[in-house]
């Protein structure tokens, strides 16, 4: 709940609590013991979203980073190569784990989070090189959060997986913002899954819950995917009460992401037009919005500090980059309040 003298929270989606509602299908969800196999909330919610991804089965995991290093550990050996996009939170948020925990390393493909299949093509190292590092899994990320919540172009999403498959490469969606890339698309999240190997979403950012992700595909890849859960300590037991969560939200918080991408615009425009203030209407399609400072103006801690001081938070994401993310606990008027103090702070330089 937000009390209307708790700061407007922009930091991220992430931030959400859960709603009253919410809190009591969690409360009254039935339970078993998930390793059994035998908790009917949990396995209700995989069968749905498995449903919804055009996917043979899924598996409720702890967090997106956890279904981001299954994929991982599942589609790559120690000593390979996974393809992406600049600033893939793969290989920027999770403390080095694909190296850590698969023994992988990461080649950029692209500009801004997208790329397409030609450059994915030219990212491409053969197998059985003397020297090069094989590429085996091409990672998309839709929406791309650094990229500014870009809705991935669905037709370089099936072109490259269409020449990962050409060559023996396994591909992975990292969905987290899925939902978001659906809604702003107008395309189905079983269209955007389809041409990948496996495909996760989250279900703590934009849908409000407090825990978890799914990641789902073919019958035998999530079979290996419950093992690798397993070995990576998140294997659950009466997890049901944060699946129930998850239904929740599947069913009340997926349209109204419309209106987080609406509160996006609103501040985007607000602050767009001013001097000193780098920012590409194009890129704000979903709920993210990440701006620059030109080199004349005061660097981003200096404005995110200067935002907090009149109940504003938002994060510096790099020294002159500044990121505001829209979500379900901040509506229309207070994300039009914070466009207009983003603005009266830059303006001020
Ligand atoms: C947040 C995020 C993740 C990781 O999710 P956590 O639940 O925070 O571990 C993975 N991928 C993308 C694109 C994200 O934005």
């Amino acid at each position: 709940m937000t009390l209307s003298n708790d700061p407007i929270d922009l930091r991220s989606d992430t931030v959400t609590r859960p709603s009253p509602a919410m809190r009591a299908m969690m409360a009254a969800a039935p339970v078993g013991d998930d390793q059994y196999g035998e908790d009917p909330s949990v396995n209700r919610l995989q069968a749905r979203i498995a449903d919804l991804l055009g996917k043979e089965a899924a598996l409720f995991v702890p967090s997106g980073t956890m279904a981001n290093q299954i994929a991982v550990k599942v589609l790559t050996r120690p000593g390979e190569e996974i393809v992406v996009a600049e600033e893939a939170h793969m290989m920027w948020h999770e403390a080095g784990a694909a190296a850590a925990n698969s023994g992988v390393q990461f080649c950029v493909a692209g500009q801004g989070g997208r790329f397409s299949a030609e450059e994915f093509r030219a990212a491409v190292k053969p197998r059985g090189h003397i020297v090069f590092p094989p590429t085996a899994l091409v990672a998309v990320e839709n929406t791309h959060n650094l990229g500014g919540g870009i809705v991935f172009p669905q037709a370089d999403a099936v072109a490259i997986c269409a020449a990962a498959r050409e060559a023996g490469i396994a591909s992975y969606l990292d969905g987290a913002r899925l939902f978001n890339a659906s809604v702003a698309s107008g395309r189905k999240p079983a269209e955007l899954a389809a041409p990948f190997d496996l495909a996760s979403v989250a279900l703590s950012k934009g849908l409000g819950c407090p825990v978890g992700s799914v990641l789902a595909g073919r019958k035998a890849l999530i079979a290996e995917a419950v093992t690798a859960r397993r070995r990576f300590g998140g294997a659950m037991r009466q997890s049901g009460i944060l699946a129930a969560a998850g239904l929740y939200a599947l069913d009340h918080n997926i349209g109204r992401l419309a209106d987080d991408h609406a509160n996006a615009r609103l501040i985007a425009e607000r602050i767009a037009g001013i001097g000193g203030v780098v920012l590409d209407l194009a890129t704000v399609e979903t709920n993210i919005v990440i701006f620059r400072l030109a080199p004349d103006m005061p660097d981003a801690a200096a404005v995110v500090a200067a935002a907090k001081a009149e109940g504003i938070l938002i994060s510096a994401l790099g020294p002159r980059t500044v990121r505001a993310v829209t979500h379900l606990d901040v509506g229309r008027e207070a994300c039009r309040r914070a466009g207009e103090v983003l603005a009266a702070i830059i303006a001020r330089g």
